[in-house]
């Protein structure tokens, strides 16, 4: 059997294949130890092949023998995939966003790739913003509770600055995230959080966006846990796809693109 594995900040992804079919779990990077436990129980013949940033550390808790391979080479491997097996119309060259706990965006043209830009907002910002905002940390139930909010209460739209005159740029556009809240008193828990989602959206949307006018492609797929079972950070980073004038799209399992990238690898290796 051979395991590929992603050892990231937050969550540890894992992909093998069963009967021709990709498989996926994951365990919270919190506790190693519990993904360590799985993949030694999947017995001796296993082959492994680990990737992230706690790569290392888990690799030292398994028996010798694991190999290990680069982050962002599996992440774009991975996620070429998966997008093939998706027969996702893809072009030649195109922005690949990894919305993990934090964002690094990568440029893909054929089977190369390049890391061009990346930011500390993420999906690590989404939980730890909410939380100091709300104290909840529960990724669910924060998605849950930002589905009933209205960030509106909270940021400051351009059309809330240019009152009697015609903005220069589309009114609905956010002027400044949060920039309502001072003036507007206090705001409720789902509000907050919902205003938190919107900063992240926009905040990967528009670096990728940058990158796609920088490299002069016109579609960004976004992947990361941060927009799994997550319809809403979707749905925000999608709707800003025609004002941006490119596509966005969101590969099913694109949270397992490094997974599947390590995977990959153990196979090119033969
Ligand atoms: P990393 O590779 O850095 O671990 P991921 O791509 O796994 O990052 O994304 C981590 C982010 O995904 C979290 O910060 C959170 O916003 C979101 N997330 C999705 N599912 C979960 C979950 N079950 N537990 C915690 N965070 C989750
Ligand atoms: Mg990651």
């Amino acid at each position: 059997m051979d395991i590929g594995v992603d050892a990231g900040g937050t969550l540890v992804k894992i992909a093998w294949w069963a009967k021709g079919e990709l498989v996926f779990r994951a365990f919270p990077a919190a506790v190693l130890d519990d993904a360590a436990r799985w993949l030694v129980s999947r017995g001796e013949e296993t082959r492994i092949c680990l990737t992230g940033g706690r790569a290392a550390e888990l690799a030292a808790k398994l028996p010798l023998g694991t190999e290990t391979t680069d982050e962002f080479r599996a992440t774009c491997r991975g996620a070429l995939h998966l997008m093939k097996q998706q027969r996702l119309d893809m072009p030649e060259r195109f922005v690949l966003a990894n919305v993990g706990t934090g964002t690094s965006i990568h440029v893909v043209e054929g089977t190369e790739f390049r890391r061009v830009s990346g930011t500390g907002v993420g999906g690590g910002t989404f939980v730890g913003l909410s939380y100091l905002l709300t104290g909840i940390s529960n990724f669910e139930k924060l998605v849950r509770l930002a589905e009933q909010g209205e960030p509106g209460q909270l940021d400051l739209l351009v059309k809330d600055i240019y009152t009697m005159t015609d903005a220069p740029i589309p009114g609905e556009l956010t002027a400044s995230n949060f920039g309502k809240a001072a003036a507007a008193g206090p705001a409720g828990a789902a509000d907050r959080v919902a205003a938190v989602l919107k900063m992240v959206a926009e905040t990967v949307l528009v670096l990728a966006m940058q990158a796609c006018d920088k490299y002069e492609a016109n579609k960004a797929a976004f992947i990361g846990s941060t927009f799994h079972n997550h319809p809403l950070m979707q749905r925000t980073v999608a709707g800003y796809e025609k004002a941006a004038g490119k596509k966005v799209v969101f590969p099913a399992n694109g949270w397992m693109s490094g997974a599947v990238g390590a995977l990959l690898s153990l196979k090119e290796a033969e």
